[in-house]
């Protein structure tokens, strides 16, 4: 058939987690084909927040200390909840901050180095009706593998292929994002809860603007943009910019990330922090997981074993955000802010504990524990069960 190429992997999606995948898979020695709809460089609305957790993921996918483009670095945090001031830390484990255009274009680029094959800027239709494995085709080509990782973004069109929808409107967050240009080196990082109703504001410096944004689950935000203009206004941001908005599955994943010979990585499997918004570290972790089942699968020749064997492997990264879950309803519930914020202001521990879970030096058990010890006990008990 025209244009038919059999591979034994194909990656649809490359961004953080399509690109780790197609790395891994090619490290691995499989054949593997990296499809995107985009050529790159291309935009991702993000903030580019690069935690420890996501370096250390880079470091052991990518093989470097740090992803080779222009990365501003931050060191001190400025943290505010619901329009209070919660103190400046500093010393924190340090965060770095890139634009996605130019940190995507490089991971793409690495793992093509690596021996994936560029099938980027190609929109390729999905075909799971072949026996053989799933296959993406258009007028001229044809790929075919036994196995297909999905990293197609939040809007996942394979996962709304498998399963009728790419996520759940009425759990999904949502995002609006602006870039204000010029470096501007004395605006610090800073976080602030409850910027948006269930969800939080950023301030994020990058070498050569600020990227401003806020969050939160979609159904309690019916007007985010008065909240994004509320916020921009509280960090005396002029307004002009482009506001963008992009959907976030704010740790609303799905327990089983795929179907039959498809596995779904990244936001199109729902791997995005409830609290933190992160994403990035996810994505990268879950393309390298679903990339070496895959290859396993493969070598035994039983491509049907890998979707069982990856939904096992993420199970750690399911339990972080089903406790990140539970924390968050804590945090957001209107009668318990009061504590949250005070114990959050007073307590230096508390807040060494949330960078050093961004920092990827610990998760959510120890956090949950100091907090709960700091809350009213019926908030213990509803994070604890006793
Ligand atoms: C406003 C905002 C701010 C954020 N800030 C941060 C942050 O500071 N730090 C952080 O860690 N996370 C952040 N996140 C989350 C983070 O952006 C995502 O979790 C992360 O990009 C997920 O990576 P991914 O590879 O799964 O998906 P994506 O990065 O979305 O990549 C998906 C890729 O799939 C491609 N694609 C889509 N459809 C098709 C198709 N039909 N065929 C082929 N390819 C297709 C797209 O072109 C894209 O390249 C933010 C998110 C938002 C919305």
């Amino acid at each position: 058939m025209a244009g038919r190429r059999d591979f034994d992997l194909i990656v649809r999606g490359a961004g953080p987690a399509g690109a780790a995948a197609a790395m891994t898979a090619a490290k691995l020695g499989l054949r593997v084909a990296l499809v995107d709809r985009k050529r790159f460089p291309r935009d991702k609305l993000c903030g580019g927040g690069l935690t420890g957790r996501a370096m250390a993921h880079h470091r052991r996918i990518f093989g470097t200390d740090r992803p080779d483009v222009p990365l501003e670095v931050r060191r001190e945090f400025a943290f505010h909840a619901f329009g209070q001031d919660l103190g400046m830390t500093r010393d924190a484990p340090p965060i770095h901050l890139a634009m996605r255009r130019e940190l995507d274009h490089h991971l793409v680029d690495r793992a093509l180095a690596a021996g994936a094959v560029d099938v980027t800027g190609h929109a390729l239709d999905l075909d799971l009706g072949d026996p053989a494995g799933p296959v993406l085709f258009n007028q001229t080509m044809r790929l075919t593998a036994p196995l297909l990782i999905a990293a197609d973004g939040v809007n996942s069109p394979t996962a709304n292929a498998l399963f009728g929808q790419a996520f759940d409107r009425d759990r999904i967050g949502f995002a609006l994002e602006i870039e204000h240009l010029g470096a501007d080196p004395a605006r610090p990082l800073r976080i602030d809860f409850g910027a948006a109703e269930w969800g939080y504001g950023w301030q994020f410096p990058k070498t050569t603007g600020t990227t401003v944004g806020v969050g939160g689950i979609m159904a309690r935000n019916p007007d985010l943009k008065a909240a994004m203009k509320a916020y921009m206004a509280r960090l005396a941001i002029p307004e002009g910019a482009r506001v963008k908005g992009q959907f976030l599955p704010f740790g609303d994943f799905r327990k089983r990330p795929g179907q039959g010979r498809v596995l779904l990585a990244g936001d199109a499997a729902g791997l995005v922090d409830p609290i933190t918004g992160e994403g990035i570290a996810h994505a990268l972790h879950s393309g390298e997981l679903a990339a070496q089942t895959a290859a396993q699968a493969i070598r035994e020749a039983h491509p049907e074993a890998a979707l069982g064997r990856y939904t096992t492997a993420l199970r750690p990264i399911h339990s972080g955000l089903t406790m990140a879950r539970l924390l968050r309803t804590i945090m957001f519930r209107r009668a318990l802010r009061p504590a949250f914020i005070r114990s959050f202001r007073e307590s230096r521990s508390l807040r060494e504990e949330y960078l050093r879970l961004l920092a990827g030096e610990t998760d959510y058990a120890p956090l949950m524990r100091k907090t709960a010890m700091r809350m009213p006990g019926f908030a213990a008990r509803a994070l604890f069960g006793r």
